[in-house]
């Protein structure tokens, strides 16, 4: 907190359509008085040694403040540069990436009935970043799976659905062919449910989930779903579908210390600056990073009045189909706070 008793957030808005979807983000907490103070960072990445890195000043406002809201970060093309998303990934250690995906009334999709959580290991897995080539035209890639990553990202699955009372932790797996790497994160996930004994445990073969989860969602959300990195990577994107894309979707990215959350979906260079942007998964984002606070009350308040928007249909963003500008969109979730 600072002097004047608020919480200090680091704010990273990003490119494109970032600063337009912040602004709606920042009208809105000082509308429903949220005791944030927002300190903005850029993380725009500078060379070092022959290395891009992010500026020091951005990770000493993460590391001070311990939490930050991120907007889109439109990764640079060209020769040596790591994606900014993956060197702040990196650099916080965040383990755990959580995406809750929950059907939204007044935006209509094949389900109504959509409310699950998906958690996906972040570190490793087939996303170690291991690969050679071993001959011309044959190359390897490794699948790194450790217990300890394992278990840390299986401990918060069971911890995060203890707290969002989710009677149930299914770990998707491929352990019937992947039998060591899998293998070792389904029995790592056994032993740490022995932990957790009011939370049920199960597992479900990753091809089962896809096609269940696709023909009907009911039965998953009573559940936490938590996998490796890749896995993780599709299914949350699939689920993100079933509830009306990537522009409706939030998610935290949990470290040991410092936790990011943000918007699924990237800097829409086609429509930025125009005021077309829609704010919502930032907002949804946000609203993840102020229960993580604790900010509870604040949290179930703005998030009632997005809800209540977008049941209303009356400022809706060009995305759902509406006319309405960011700010005027912004403005209607003001007007129901
Ligand atoms: P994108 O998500 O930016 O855009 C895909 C489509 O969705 C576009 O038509 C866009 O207009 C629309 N869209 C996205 N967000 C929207 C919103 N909030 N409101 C209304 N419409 C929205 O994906 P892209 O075009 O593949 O990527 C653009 C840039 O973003 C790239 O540089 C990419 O690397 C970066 N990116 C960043 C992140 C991140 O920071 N987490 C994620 C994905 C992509």
């Amino acid at each position: 907190k600072n002097s004047d008793g608020n919480y200090m957030v680091s704010l990273i808005e990003g490119d494109g359509i970032g600063p337009e979807i912040s602004q709606s983000v920042k009208d809105i907490y000082s509308a429903a008085k949220v005791p944030i103070t927002w300190e903005s960072v850029d993380v725009t990445p500078r060379l070092k040694d022959g290395r891009t890195v992010i500026p020091d000043e951005s990770i000493e406002s993460i590391k001070r403040n311990y939490v930050a809201l991120k907007g889109p970060l439109a990764t640079p093309i060209g020769k040596g540069h790591v994606s900014l998303n993956l060197t702040l990934r990196r650099t916080f250690n965040l383990f755990a990436n959580v995406r809750p995906c929950r059907s939204i009334e007044g935006y209509k999709t094949p389900y109504d009935n959509v409310d699950t959580v998906l958690i996906r290991e972040n570190t490793e897995g087939e996303y170690s970043g291991i690969e050679h080539v071993v001959v011309d035209g044959v190359v390897q890639s490794i699948k790194l799976i450790t217990r300890q990553a394992s278990e840390r990202v299986l401990r918060y699955a069971f911890q995060y659905a203890r707290d969002i009372n989710k009677k149930k932790v299914r770990v998707v797996h491929k352990a019937t062919i992947m039998k060591m790497s899998d293998g070792l994160f389904l029995s790592t996930a056994r032993n740490v449910a022995k932990d957790f004994p009011d939370i049920e445990f199960d597992a479900e073969l990753l091809d089962n989930a896809c096609l269940k989860i696709t023909t009907n969602p009911g039965p998953y959300a009573d559940k936490v779903l938590v996998m490796p990195n890749l896995y993780g990577d599709i299914l949350s994107d699939m689920c993100a579908g079933l509830i009306g894309g990537l522009g409706l979707t939030p998610s935290g990215n949990i470290g040991d210390e410092c936790s990011i959350f943000e918007a699924v979906h990237g800097s829409a260079p086609d429509i930025a600056g125009k005021a077309l942007a829609n704010p919502t998964a930032l907002l949804l984002s946000s609203i993840m990073m102020l229960r993580h606070m604790g900010l509870t009350s604040h949290a179930e308040q703005i998030e009632k009045a997005i809800f209540a928007t977008l049941a209303e249909g009356k400022a809706l963003t060009g995305d759902l189909g509406g006319k309405a500008k960011t700010h005027e969109y912004a403005a209607a979730i003001i007007s129901h706070l």
